[in-house]
C-alpha cells in the first residue's frame, strides 16, 4: 500500500513561508512527478512527506494513518538522494544491505531482497564491487537498490538524474518507469525537466512559489493547461 494524503499541510523556514496551506492525495501505485522551477518547493514538499522535515502546520497521512509526527525511519517510505550518499569503502552488496543491517533483519532474508534487486536492476555481477568502480548510472541504481530491499509503501526521488549526461539519462528514465511497472508501488518523482514529467508521470503536479499550479495525467495538461505558466512548462502552444 501507499496512498499519501497531505491535508493543508505548510512550512515555514523563520517567517518565511515556503509552503502555503497545500492539499493533495496521491494514490496507491501512481508514478507523481512534482515539476517547477527551481526554488519553488519541490524538495522541501519531498522532505516533508518523508519526514527530514517537520510541518508547520496540517496533516500527513500515509494509508489513512496519521503520520505528521512519525520519525522519517517509520514511516515506510524510501528516498533516493541524487548524489546517491553511496558509502565508498563498501562493496555493492553492503552499501544495499545496509538498511536492513540497521534494521537487524535476518542475513538469510537480507541476502533474499539483495538477491531479487540486484536482479531487477541489472547488478548481479557487481555486488562485490566498490562504488568507485562503477558508472554514474550503476551507482544510481545501487542507490536504487538500496530503497527496493526495504520494499517501501512508496519511493521517493529528487531529482535522481540530474548528475547523469543526457544520454544516460533517457536510458536511466525508461528504467524508472520500467521499475514502477514491475513494481506497481508509488513513487514520487521530483524534476525540473519537462521532457521527463512528460514521459514518466501517471499524474503530473505543477508548483510554482510552493502552491499547486494544477495536477492531472501528461495528456490533460497538454490538452487544457489552465494557464500560461503551466502551459509555459509543460511546453504546449496555449
Ligand atoms: P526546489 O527543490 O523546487 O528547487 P526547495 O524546496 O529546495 O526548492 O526550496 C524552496 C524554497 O525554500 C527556496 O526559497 C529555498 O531557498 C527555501 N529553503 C529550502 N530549504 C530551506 C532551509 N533549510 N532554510 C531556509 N530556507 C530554505
Ligand atoms: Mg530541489
Amino acid at each position: 500500500m501507499g496512498r499519501i494524503t497531505l491535508d493543508k499541510i505548510t512550512k515555514k523556514f523563520g517567517d518565511v513561508e515556503v509552503i502555503p496551506p497545500l492539499d493533495l492525495t496521491i494514490e496507491d501505485g501512481e508514478f507523481v512527478v512534482f515539476v517547477g522551477p527551481s526554488g519553488c518547493g519541490k524538495s522541501t514538499l519531498l522532505r516533508l512527506i518523508a519526514g527530514l522535515e517537520d510541518v508547520s502546520g496540517g496533516e500527513i497521512r500515509i494509508d489513512g494513518s496519521d503520520a505528521t509526527m512519525v520519525p522519517p525511519a517509520k514511516r515506510g517510505l524510501a528516498m533516493v538522494f541524487q548524489s546517491y550518499a553511496l558509502y565508498p569503502h563498501m562493496s555493492v552488496r553492503k552499501n544495499i544491505a545496509f538498511p536492513l543491517r540497521m534494521a537487524g533483519m535476518s542475513p538469510a532474508e537480507q541476502d533474499r531482497r539483495i538477491t531479487a534487486a540486484a536482479d531487477v536492476l541489472n547488478l548481479t555481477d557487481y555486488l562485490d564491487r566498490r562504488p568507485g568502480q562503477l558508472s554514474g548510472g550503476q551507482r544510481q541504481r545501487v542507490a536504487i537498490g538500496r530503497a527496493i530491499v526495504r520494499e517501501p509503501a512508496a519511493f521517493l526521488f529528487d531529482e535522481p538524474l540530474s548528475n547523469l549526461d543526457a544520454a544516460l539519462r533517457v536510458g536511466m528514465r525508461l528504467e524508472i518507469s520500467e521499475l514502477h511497472k514491475r513494481l506497481q508501488t508509488t513513487m514520487i518523482y521530483v524534476t525540473h525537466d519537462q521532457v521527463e514529467a512528460m514521459t514518466m508521470a501517471d499524474k503530473i503536479v505543477v508548483l510554482r512559489a510552493g502552491l499547486i499550479e494544477q495536477v492531472g495525467s501528461p495528456l490533460e495538461l497538454y490538452r487544457a493547461p489552465r494557464n500560461l505558466f503551466v502551459a509555459g512548462f509543460i511546453g504546449s502552444p496555449k
